[in-house]
């Protein structure tokens, strides 16, 4: 299974994708997650992606293509993916296409999940996340006794620098008019499926999972 989970920040794309990653045992290919391990590490492209991505702003598509050129290239994907926060841009989305055919495969779905301006914000503010193994927790959902530690690994707790609400009402107005549009692009290709990404983690795993089984 090939898939794209589409939706702006914080509809719940890495919550779903992680989710989906352990049902269908395809790895989670999250774009977002590869820039910050490059931030953590100090790479060069991690020294460049941290100011962009502060700023609530796109790093480059000849970066981003070529980041995404050598993921869907490696073994770890001969078996299927689920693309987190990539494509992007039409840009981004043209190339996959062609990168795509160069690997003779072909996607299977893409799912955009769907959510109200005010509820990202909220969410956002309120969203931690692990340093070291990436679960996403919500102080408004999850209530935790420790907001410093993970209670899955015993990880680090730490809010995203891009989750502040100004930077977070920036990466909206960056997705509806940089991203959105790739919205039409798949449309016109059959591939697009809308889901309700506003219910219960569990009720939008449902719904995503009801759409794959029965298209
Ligand atoms: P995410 O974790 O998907 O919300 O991504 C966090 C940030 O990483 C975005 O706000 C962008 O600055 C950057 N980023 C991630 N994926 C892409 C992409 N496909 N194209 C451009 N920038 C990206």
């Amino acid at each position: 299974m090939r898939l794209i989970l589409f939706g702006p920040p914080g509809v719940g794309k890495g919550t779903q994708a992680k989710l989906l990653s352990t049902k269908l045992s395809i790895p989670h290919i999250s774009t977002g997650d590869m820039l910050r391990e490059a931030v953590v590490a100090g790479t060069e492209l991690g020294k460049k992606a941290k100011a962009i991505m502060d700023a609530g702003q796109l790093v480059s598509d000849d970066i981003m293509i070529g980041i995404i050129r050598d993921v869907l290239r490696s073994p770890r994907c001969a078996k299927g993916f689920i693309l987190d926060g990539f494509p992007r841009t039409v840009p981004q989305a043209k190339v996959l296409i062609s990168l795509l055919a160069e690997l003779n495969i072909a996607l299977t779905c893409v799912i955009n999940m769907e959510i109200d301006e005010a509820e990202v914000v909220q969410r956002l503010s309120r969203r931690l996340t692990c340093k070291k193994c990436g679960k996403i927790y919500n102080l408004g959902i999850d209530k935790l006794a420790d907001q410093k530690k993970c209670t899955n690994c015993g990880g680090e707790l730490y809010q995203r620098d891009d989750d502040k609400p100004e930077t977070v009402r920036k990466r909206l107005r960056v997705y509806s008019e940089s991203t959105a549009p790739v919205k039409e692009f798949y449309k016109h290709s059959g591939l697009l499926n809308n889901v309700n990404g506003m219910g219960s983690i569990e009720d939008v795993n449902k719904a995503i999972l009801a759409v794959l089984h029965h298209g």
